[in-house]
C-alpha cells in the first residue's frame, strides 16, 4: 500500500488523463483489504464503537461507503467538488431543482426530456415554480425570458432527439451576470465528451441509466456540484428527500462506468459512419447528428465537446414508414432508452414524446417519420445491412 500512496502522490503533480481516471479514480481499491473493487456494503446502519466517537457513516440514506465511492468517481470524472447517486435520473433532477423555492423561476430549453417536462408541468407549477420554454440556441430567446424572480437556467446539449446545439459558455456567463443558477443535463454526451463544469455551469447532471450504466441494466442518477457550497446544499437534499442510489446499483453503475470511453469511442466511430450512410439515402428526409458537415450546431458543440456522441436521429418520411421499420428490424432493441452496448431504435413520436400535443411535437421537429437510433457495439455493417432491409421492405 505504501508505493501506493506513493504513486498517488505523484499522481498530484501529473493530472491524469480522462481514460487513465476512468480506472484509477482512488477508490479501485479496497483500502482494508486490497480486493480490486468497492465492495458492497449492504447495510443500512453503523455501529457506533463510541457514541462520543460517531462512525464515518451512521446511516445509509445519509451515505453509505459503496454509494460514496460512486458519487466521488463521478465528481472526478466531471471536475466538480462533489457528486450524488439517485434511485434514477428523474430524481437527479427533481431533487436538483428542490434547490428552487416557491415563486422562483425558471428557463428550460423547449427540446428538454420528456420526463422533465412533465415534472416542470405537472408537478412543480403545482409548487408555486414558474418554467418558461426557450429555444436555447438562441442567446436572445433566454434572454427575453428574464424576469425579476428568475432563479435559474436549465440546459440540455445536444437535446433530444434532434440534437440541437446550446453554447454552454455564453449562457452561463450570461446567468452569472443575473446570478442565476445553471443545470445541464449531460446524459447525452458523458464526460467522455463533454465536461459543462469547465464552461462554468453549476450543477451536471446525468441519467446514469444510458452511457455511464452502459447495459440497459440499471436505472440511477448522478450529479456534481461545482462549488462544495452548493455540494452541501445537494447533500442536504439528497438527504432530506431520501433520493438515494442503493448499494448493488451504485456497484453495477461503476462497474459499467469502468469501460465508458472504450465503449463511447467504438460508438461513436459506428454512428459516423452510419449518419453518412443515412445521408447518402434518397429515401430518407433528414439526419440530426452534430458530426454533419451539415449540422447547423456543429461549430458551437466543437467548441464544448470532444466527440458527436453515440445518437442519431432521422426522418423517413412518414409515420407508416418509421412503423415497418421499427417492426422489420432485427439487431437493435425497439425500445425507449438509450446508451447501451446493444443498439436502441426509439420512435419518439409514440415513446418518449408520445405526452406531447402533435402540434408543439411538429413544431419541434419530432415528426411522425423520425427514429432514435442510438448505436451500441455491433460490428456497425451489420447494422447497416439490417436497417437497409428494414428500410426496403
Ligand atoms: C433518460 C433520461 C432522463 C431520465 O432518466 P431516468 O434514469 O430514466 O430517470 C433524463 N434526461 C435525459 C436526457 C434522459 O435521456
Amino acid at each position: 500500500m505504501g508505493t501506493r500512496s506513493q504513486k498517488q502522490s505523484n499522481k498530484e503533480q501529473e493530472p491524469l488523463r480522462f481514460e487513465t481516471k476512468l480506472l484509477h479514480f482512488g477508490g479501485e481499491i479496497d483500502r482494508a483489504t486490497g480486493a480490486s473493487s468497492v465492495p458492497i456494503y449492504q447495510a443500512s446502519t453503523f455501529h457506533h464503537d463510541d457514541v462520543f466517537n460517531p462512525p464515518l457513516h451512521d446511516y445509509s440514506r445519509s451515505g453509505n461507503p459503496t454509494r460514496q465511492a460512486l458519487e466521488d468517481y463521478i465528481a472526478i470524472l466531471e471536475g466538480g467538488a462533489r457528486g450524488f447517486a439517485y434511485s434514477s435520473g428523474m430524481a437527479a433532477i427533481s431533487s436538483s431543482f428542490m434547490l428552487l423555492s416557491a415563486g422562483d423561476h425558471m428557463i428550460v430549453t423547449e427540446d428538454v426530456y420528456g420526463g422533465t417536462y412533465r415534472l416542470l408541468t405537472s408537478i412543480l407549477n403545482r409548487m408555486g415554480i414558474e418554467t418558461t420554454f426557450v429555444d436555447m440556441t438562441d442567446l436572445n430567446e433566454v434572454k427575453a425570458a428574464w424576469k425579476p424572480n428568475t432563479k435559474a437556467v436549465y440546459i440540455e446539449t445536444p437535446s433530444n432527439p434532434t440534437l440541437k446545439i446550446t453554447d454552454v459558455a455564453a449562457v452561463t456567463e450570461w446567468a452569472k451576470e443575473h446570478e442565476l443558477l445553471t443545470l445541464l443535463d449531460n446524459t447525452f454526451m458523458t464526460p467522455y465528451y463533454q465536461r459543462p463544469i469547465e464552461f462554468g455551469v453549476d450543477i451536471v447532471i446525468h441519467s446514469a441509466t444510458k452511457f455511464l450504466g452502459g447495459h440497459s441494466d440499471v436505472l440511477a442518477g448522478l450529479a456534481v456540484a461545482r462549488t462544495h457550497e452548493l455540494g452541501e446544499r445537494l447533500k442536504a437534499l439528497q438527504n432530506g428527500l431520501g433520493t438515494v442510489l442503493g448499494v448493488q446499483d451504485s456497484w453495477l453503475l461503476m462497474r459499467g462506468m469502468k469501460t465508458l470511453s472504450a465503449r463511447m469511442a467504438h460508438s461513436e466511430q459506428s454512428a459516423a459512419k452510419l449518419a453518412a450512410w443515412l445521408q447518402g439515402r434518397s429515401d430518407i428526409e433528414r439526419v440530426y447528428y452534430p458530426g454533419l458537415l451539415n449540422h447547423p450546431g456543429r461549430e458551437v458543440h466543437e467548441k464544448q465537446a470532444s466527440g458527436y456522441g453515440a445518437v442519431v436521429s432521422f426522418d423517413v418520411g412518414s409515420g407508416e414508414r418509421a412503423k415497418q421499420v421499427l417492426n422489420k428490424v432485427q439487431l437493435p432493441l425497439v425500445a425507449v432508452s438509450l446508451g447501451a452496448v446493444e443498439s436502441i431504435l426509439s420512435y419518439p413520436a409514440m415513446m418518449s414524446h408520445a405526452a406531447m400535443g402533435e402540434t408543439v411535437r411538429h413544431e419541434r421537429g419530432i415528426t411522425d417519420g423520425l427514429l432514435r437510433f442510438s448505436v451500441g457495439l455491433e460490428d456497425i455493417d451489420d447494422l447497416i445491412a439490417d436497417l437497409d432491409q428494414a428500410l426496403r421492405a
